[in-house]
């Protein structure tokens, strides 16, 4: 399937086949694949029992990572391009705001646990401390007012902290299929909802 192929009736396929194709990836400068690490994210959502918006924002947080599988006009590839804002970006028409939102959100909940408890930092991988000092360090006291306004940033909060224990080699997860009926039902209801309120 092409990028200009997708529609709410395919996304959900259309991803699988990027995870299937792409999956062993490596998650870089961690000890899992990117396909181990989606799947122990959404395996601690499931089993706290999140909500399955949550489950599915747990699954597609590292989405951005495979943006150019959705095409160069589907998402603004600028020098400022970041795979959280990516991410959002691609899953926005066809999901449901809190799970683009957790997406989009992801990096800056990173930032802002690390401000707010300063025993955050303890719990990040040695790739994920690389990362912070690229992506601006913990936030300042303005962008923690920025972000606590954000509608979804408690939803965002606990997808980084799955984030932080989703990383551990040799973990027994379900399958990427165990999540596409969950997947499908999110993706026809933001499409009814949609409808209804004559959105796309
Ligand atoms: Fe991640």
């Amino acid at each position: 399937m092409t990028p200009d192929q997708v529609t709410h009736g395919t996304i959900v396929t259309f991803i699988a086949e990027i995870i299937e194709r792409r999956g062993a990836d490596s998650y870089l400068g961690e000890p899992v694949s990117m396909s181990e690490h989606m799947l122990q994210v959404a395996m601690q959502a499931e089993a706290e029992g999140a909500d399955e918006t949550l489950i599915a924002a747990a699954l597609l947080h590292d989405i951005g990572h495979y943006t150019t599988e959705f095409g160069a006009d589907s998402f603004d590839c600028g020098v400022d391009f970041r795979h959280d804002q990516a991410g959002g970006q691609v899953l926005a028409p066809y999901f449901p705001r809190p799970v683009s939102d957790c997406v989009r959100l992801h990096v800056a909940a990173k930032r802002y646990l690390c401000a707010v408890d300063p025993t955050y930092f303890g719990k990040l991988s040695q790739a994920s401390i690389y990362t912070l000092r690229l992506q601006g360090g913990p936030m300042s006291a303005e962008e923690i007012d920025a972000f606590e306004l954000e509608p979804h940033h408690l939803d965002a909060v606990r997808v980084r902290q799955w984030d932080e224990g989703g990383k551990l080699p040799g973990v027994r997860t379900p399958a990427f299929a165990h999540y596409l009926p969950l997947l499908e039902r999110i993706v026809a209801q933001h499409k009814s909802m949609g409808a209804a309120t004559g959105e796309g």
